[in-house]
């Protein structure tokens, strides 16, 4: 790092999850990575006469990491935000329509998604892929994080899948940090969670330390019911489809107890978990399983009911020693006309408005929480360590979100409470 040139990047104020706080602040930058960050004095005085290089003032705005979508579709895209009907299995068949019917039309929907995301102040992701040339083009884009490949098989068609994932999955080299993504306890045995649970602890090409897995979970009532009892809405849509057969039955089981013993081999990603109850708690921390709540989307489908008393879990989850993150789910499920749909300070915002979350504990889900998941037992190698801070030596993708600097309110609670977009400020080359 020594020798290349020191951008000094200044802002109304600057802040991170792992106790960077300045106001004014700043942010050093030389070769792609962070040498400083700070109060503006100690940062000049750090970087010293290599300063000169460069200073950029971005005035009033706060300056923090890009943050994380932990769970994302990319290759939904091109479909844009819908109206949500009031079915669950409805819905799903209506998307599986409108989705991208070719491999082609999906890698043009992820590389378009992965310009938006990146645009919408985010730095990486955790994207559910339908083929190992979309996980390529999602790394091409220059947005980090890891794409799952999305696999689906149940009754008797789970062995043929346990095959095309296993080929599917040997065509990709490792490179680009794929992962592996048996869809939902409705479409898939545990068979071929356990055989993809296999795959991922052996790795594929230059990923010899294996790769994530993430999978829905306890997602809706209907899934709840499908695993316990094997009927309702999903035991439907799979007779509609050609997929039931009688071999798939009621388990009498909780799908988070029913999968628990794959949960336990290796870290899990687990997208939801709407629906859980209070002893599954202590069995996703024992497991050391991550949580990706995604509050505007698990609002779009009707799942927060305080009056039912239906809410999510997630603080209860904190408190247990799980780790929380932050997504988005599909674009499909975002309120037509949000700012920046594909990003995640909707959610954040959502979560400040409705529930009164602390903006701390709101940045650390939606940074360092989000990385310590797409990372699970250390697949994201040693480029994850710090990475969505403001550390010295972490790779340096900043993004600002505007703010009123005359307003003695905390800044990161301005941007909580206002609707600014955040802009990338350096730190990925866009290819789209
Ligand atoms: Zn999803």
């Amino acid at each position: 790092m020594r020798g290349s040139a020191v951008v000094v990047y200044r802002a109304a104020a600057v802040r991170d999850a792992a106790g960077c706080c300045a106001r004014p602040g700043a942010v050093a930058v030389a070769g792609g990575r962070v040498v400083a960050a700070g109060e503006v004095g100690a940062v000049c005085g750090e970087v010293g006469e290599r300063s000169g290089a460069g200073q950029v003032d971005l005035g009033e705005c706060l300056l923090m990491p890009a943050l994380v979508n932990a769970h994302a579709h990319l290759g939904l895209s091109a479909v844009g935000p819908r109206a949500y009907g009031g079915a669950f299995t409805g819905w799903l068949r209506e998307v599986m329509e409108l989705g991208p019917r070719t491999r082609e039309a999906e890698r043009a929907a992820v590389r378009r998604g992965a310009v938006m995301s990146i645009e919408h102040g985010v730095g990486w992701i955790g994207d559910i892929a339908g083929s190992v040339g979309a996980a390529a083009d999602r790394a091409e884009s220059g947005l980090g994080g890891v794409s799952y490949l999305e696999c689906f098989g149940i009754g008797l068609h789970e062995a043929e899948a346990v095959e095309r994932l296993t080929r599917d999955f040997s065509e990709g080299d490792g490179e680009g940090s794929i992962g592996l993504q048996p869809h939902a306890p409705y479409s898939c045995g545990l068979g071929l969670y356990r055989e993809a649970a296999g795959l991922a602890a052996r790795g594929v090409g230059a990923c010899a330390r294996g790769v994530g897995l993430c999978t829905h979970l306890a997602e809706t009532t209907e899934e709840v019911r499908f695993v316990r009892d094997g009927d309702g809405p999903f035991a439907e849509m799979l007779r509609a489809i050609g997929r039931w057969d009688q071999t798939i039955r009621g388990t009498g089981q909780h799908p988070v107890d029913w999968l628990a013993p794959v949960l336990a081999e290796r870290r899990w990603l687990l997208a939801h978990c709407n629906y859980i109850e209070g002893s599954h708690i202590g069995v996703l921390a024992g497991c050391g399983a991550s949580v990706v709540y995604c509050p505007v989307a698990s609002d779009y489908f009707g799942h927060h009911r305080p009056d039912e008393g239906v809410r999510h879990r997630y603080r209860e989850m904190i408190e247990g020693g799980v780790n929380v993150c932050l997504g988005t789910d599909s674009v499909v499920c975002q309120p037509v006309g949000a700012v920046q749909p594909l990003g995640v300070l909707g959610a954040m915002r959502h979560l400040y408005r409705r529930d009164g979350v602390s903006p701390e504990l709101l940045l650390r889900m939606a940074t360092v929480n989000g990385i310590a998941g797409l990372a699970g037992e250390g697949v994201l190698g040693p480029e994850a360590a710090g990475a969505a801070t403001l550390g010295a030596g972490v790779p340096a993708r900043l993004i600002a979100v505007g703010i009123d600097a005359g307003d003695s309110a905390d800044p990161l609670e301005q941007v909580l409470i206002n609707n600014e977009p955040a802009r990338l400020v350096t730190g990925v080359d866009c290819h789209a």
